[in-house]
C-alpha cells in the first residue's frame, strides 16, 4: 500500500510502497478514507522530535475496518476514527481516571511493516494514517456513525478532541468566561469553536499571520489581534484591564507561552496545549508566579478519554450540532502532502486533509 514515509530529519517527503503485517490477533487492518497533516507529524522531521525512521507520517485519520483478527469486536465496514492514545485500562494513569496519561504510550514511532526494499519501516504513534492502509490493535479505533464527512470526521481524532478536550476537560470554561488563543492551526482553531460553544465571550484569536482572520471569526472568535508587543495592551482593552480568564498557547515555544502568561488576569489560568522542545525553556519571574496567583497547566491530547468523547463529537457532526468546515483548508491526493507539510511549515491554512478514494 502507498504510504507518505519519512526518511530522515529534513528529508524530503515521498509516498512510498509499504508492506504491513496482516492483523494478528487483537489487531484490525482499517482502510483510511481522510487523514489530516497535524502540526506534530511535522515535529516528527523538522529536528523537534527525534523518531525512528523511515517512518510513515500521520495520525488524524478516519477509516473504515477491512479485516479484523481473530478475537476483536468491531465487524469488516465499521466507521471508526484512530486513537494515537488507546489507554491499556491497566495503568496506574488509567484506574486512576487519566487514561491520556496511559502508561503504555509513550513512543514517537512504533516499528511497523517494511519498505519495499526490505527496510523495517515505523509508523507515527503507532498508527501511520497518511497512508492508504493501517493495522492497529483494535482499542486504537474508536466506532463511530456512518455517514459523516470523513475529512472532518478525521480531525475527531487529533485537532478537536485535542481543542474541545483543553476547553471542557483541562480549562472547564464557564459561560461568560473571556478567551484568549494564541496560535491558529488546526488545534487553535479547534479551541475557538469550542470556546464558542462553552459560551465564552470575548473570544481573542491571537496569531502573527493576519491571513488566519477570517479563518479565526469563521471558527468562533470575537476579536483577532496580532500577536506583537502591543498584545497584552490590546487584550486588556478588551477585558476591562485585567487580562483573560483563559490564554490557551496551541504553537508550543517558550514565547508564547510568556505572552499567554502575560495576558491572563490575575488567578486565572494558562493551558499549554502546543507541544514545545525539549532545549526551549520557559523563564517566568518567581515573585510574578507568586503574585498574579495565575495557574500554568498543559493538556494532553485534552485531558479527554477518547473512547467516550470521540462518539460524541461525532454524533454532534453527524447533526450539525459541531461543523468543522472552517477548520478544513482544503481536501488533497496523498501526491500533494509533501507540498501541504511545506504549507504548515510556513503557517498557511488551517488543516489540510488528505482523502483516499473508496
Ligand atoms: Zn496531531
Ligand atoms: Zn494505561
Amino acid at each position: 500500500m502507498r504510504a507518505l514515509v519519512a526518511r530522515g530529519p529534513g528529508a524530503p517527503l515521498r509516498v512510498e510502497e509499504v508492506r504491513l503485517p496482516a492483523p494478528g490477533p487483537g489487531e484490525l487492518r482499517v482502510r483510511i478514507r481522510a487523514a489530516g497533516i497535524c502540526h506534530s507529524d511535522l515535529s516528527m522531521v523538522d529536528g523537534t522530535l527525534a523518531p525512528a525512521y523511515p517512518l510513515v507520517l500521520g495520525h488524524e485519520a478516519a477509516g473504515v475496518v477491512a479485516e479484523a483478527g481473530p478475537g476483536t469486536r468491531l465487524p469488516v465496514g465499521t466507521p471508526v476514527v484512530l486513537n494515537w492514545a488507546p489507554a491499556c485500562r491497566a495503568c496506574w494513569f488509567c484506574r486512576h481516571d487519566e487514561p491520556w496519561l496511559c502508561a503504555a504510550n509513550t513512543a514517537p514511532a512504533v516499528a511497523r511493516g517494511e519498505t519495499v526494499d526490505g527496510t523495517p519501516a515505523h509508523v507515527t504513534l503507532g498508527l501511520g494514517a497518511l497512508a492508504e492502509e493501517v493495522v492497529i490493535p483494535e482499542h486504537a479505533a474508536v466506532a463511530v456513525p456512518a455517514g459523516l464527512p470523513p475529512e472532518q470526521a478525521a480531525l475527531l481524532g487529533c485537532a478537536v478532541l485535542t481543542g474541545t478536550g483543553a476547553v471542557r476537560n483541562t480549562a472547564r470554561v464557564a459561560a461568560g468566561e473571556s478567551v484568549a488563543v494564541i496560535g491558529l492551526g488546526g488545534v487553535g482553531l479547534a479551541v475557538l469553536t469550542a470556546a464558542r460553544a462553552a459560551g465564552a465571550t470575548p473570544i481573542l484569536a491571537v496569531d502573527v499571520a493576519e491571513a488566519k482572520r477570517e479563518l479565526a471569526l469563521a471558527a468562533g472568535a470575537t476579536d483577532f489581534l496580532r500577536s506583537d508587543d502591543r498584545l497584552s495592551k490590546e487584550v486588556r482593552t478588551r477585558t476591562d484591564g485585567r487580562g483573560v480568564d483563559h490564554a490557551f498557547e496551541c504553537v508550543g515555544r517558550s514565547a508564547t507561552i510568556r505572552a499567554a502568561w502575560r495576558i491572563t488576569r490575575r488567578g486565572g489560568a494558562v493551558t499549554v496545549v502546543g507541544m514545545g522542545a525539549k532545549d526551549d525553556l520557559v523563564s517566568l519571574a518567581a515573585l510574578d508566579i507568586f503574585h498574579s496567583a495565575r495557574t500554568l497547566r498543559s493538556s494532553v491530547y485534552g485531558s479527554s478519554d477518547p473512547d467516550r468523547e470521540v462518539p460524541e463529537l461525532a454524533r454532534s457532526l453527524g447533526d450539525g450540532a459541531l461543523d468543522l468546515r472552517p477548520l478544513v483548508s482544503g481536501t488533497i491526493g496523498l501526491d500533494e502532502a509533501p507540498a501541504a507539510f511545506d504549507r504548515l511549515a510556513r503557517g498557511e491554512g488551517a488543516r489540510w486533509v488528505v482523502t483516499f478514494p473508496d
